[in-house]
């Protein structure tokens, strides 16, 4: 469900027109529709009411500081894989103890401002890790609160790049590993365990594998618990999937019921670090046609946002659908979108039936709102698209256009090089 509707023959979003912020602000342009993002933040949290839980939106998906802003005001926390995100949680106003830390790579200064921001969590990924944020917090004279993100070895069913929580995956410890980790942890100095985790992958279609998991952490949390190990959080991560083209995931409703089955009655607060669901089909791109170009093999569709812009569909082959501002009827064609990058993998949509696009027309590449704007880059030195949020009749701009003199603001010529 979302606010990207035709009105008149035009794309809006809720009771804006596209092609008026296009006017105003040029192309590319990222736009997000705070009515969407208030329902589906509802969506999610409405089953959950009466479930002692904390919903920690995943940032890696959106971390625009104004809709991490709305999210902290919705109760929402944050589930961070960075300093620069933790930094970016603490600025948007959402509480310390909102905020778990995962990821495999947590550098000794990322351990120690997350220390001091007062963390739920850090979501343990090796022994190493475990043993370096005891050796941190004891330096720090403090205790860092921990849980272990365990790999169920559970096939997710979902593209292998966003697969996280099978026995090949960098991500976790696996189940007779974290049972050691734990029983080390419990006689650590400065760890505190507090809760178990696990995420199994993204933009998962089926709740089979949700409840796979959890039902093996619930077999460990028994185990555990026989051993002296007691917990406060059960960490089930993120991971629900969207509809880009076909897909019938299941609902966030039958998703949290599927869940609070399969926990049952373990008396832990359950803790969820859902993205993709919140803000993908809340956000879309808009892009300028600049030529249409006929080869013998194909027709392309130049437009003026590229993989920099967004990445999925070089890195994943991810469809995402496509809409021309002015709605058209008539001749349709077929035809590969494609960005101005040079690099092959560049484009956005393939060997698609689009309305008869030509030189001028505009776009939107929809559910753009996840893993679109976070993910873009400066390649071939193009400058990054502003981001703007629609509520009503109105419209915000979130982040700039990046300019030229962004791109070279942090660099130096060492006259060494003259
Ligand atoms: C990416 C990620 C999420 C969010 O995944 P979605 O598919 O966007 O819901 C949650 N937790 C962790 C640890 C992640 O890496």
């Amino acid at each position: 469900m979302h606010d990207f509707d035709y009105k008149h023959g035009k794309l809006h979003c809720a009771d804006v027109s596209l092609k008026g912020i296009a006017h105003e602000l040029g192309t590319p342009f990222y736009c997000y529709s705070l009515p969407t993002l208030k329902r589906h933040v509802r969506a999610f949290e409405d089953p959950l009411a009466g479930v002692d839980h904390q919903t920690c939106f995943a940032m890696k998906a959106n971390s625009s500081l104004a809709i991490l802003a709305f999210m902290a005001g919705q109760g929402l926390g944050a589930d961070v894989v960075s300093g620069g995100e933790l930094y970016r949680a603490i600025k948007a106003g959402i509480p310390g103890n909102k905020i778990v830390y995962s990821g495999v790579g947590k550098t000794t200064d990322e351990i120690d401002m997350a220390i001091h921001a007062g963390i739920m969590m850090f979501n343990i990924e090796s022994e190493q890790e475990l043993e370096v944020i005891n050796a941190r917090a004891g330096k720090l004279g403090k205790k860092a609160p921990i849980s272990i993100r365990v790999n169920p070895d559970v096939d997710p069913k979902t593209h292998p790049y966003i697969s996280t929580g099978m026995k090949n995956n960098k991500f976790g410890i696996d189940i007779e590993g974290s049972m050691a980790q734990y029983l080390r942890a419990k006689n650590m100095e400065n760890i505190e365990i507090v809760g178990i985790d696990c995420h199994i992958g993204s933009q998962l279609t089926e709740v089979r594998p949700f409840i796979d998991a959890a039902a093996r952490l619930k077999a460990l949390i028994a185990n555990l618990a026989s051993l002296g190990v007691e917990l406060r959080y059960l960490d089930l991560g993120g991971g629900l999937g969207i509809t880009y083209l076909d897909e019938e995931p299941p609902n966030p409703k039958e998703y949290c019921a599927a869940i609070i089955d399969a926990v049952g009655n373990l008396g832990l607060k359950l803790i969820f670090e859902p993205g993709r669901v919140i803000v993908g089909n809340a956000g879309v791109l808009v892009t300028e046609v600049l030529y249409r170009k006929e080869t013998a093999a194909k027709t392309f569709i130049i437009v003026d946002a590229g993989m920099n812009d967004l990445l999925r569909p070089a890195l994943y082959g991810s469809y995402h659908d496509i809409k021309p501002l002015e709605e058209k009827n008539g001749e349709t064609i077929k035809a590969d979108v494609v960005g101005p990058i040079c690099e092959s993998s560049d484009f956005l949509a393939k060997d698609r039936d689009l309305p008869n696009l030509i030189r001028g027309d505009m776009i939107a590449v929809m559910s753009a709102g996840a893993y679109g704007f976070t993910m873009a880059s400066n390649y071939n030195s193009r400058t990054k698209p502003p981001e703007v949020l629609v509520d009503g009749a109105e419209y915000y701009v979130l982040s700039k256009r990046q300019t030229y003199e962004d791109l070279i603001v942090a660099e130096n010529i060492p006259e060494t090089v003259r």
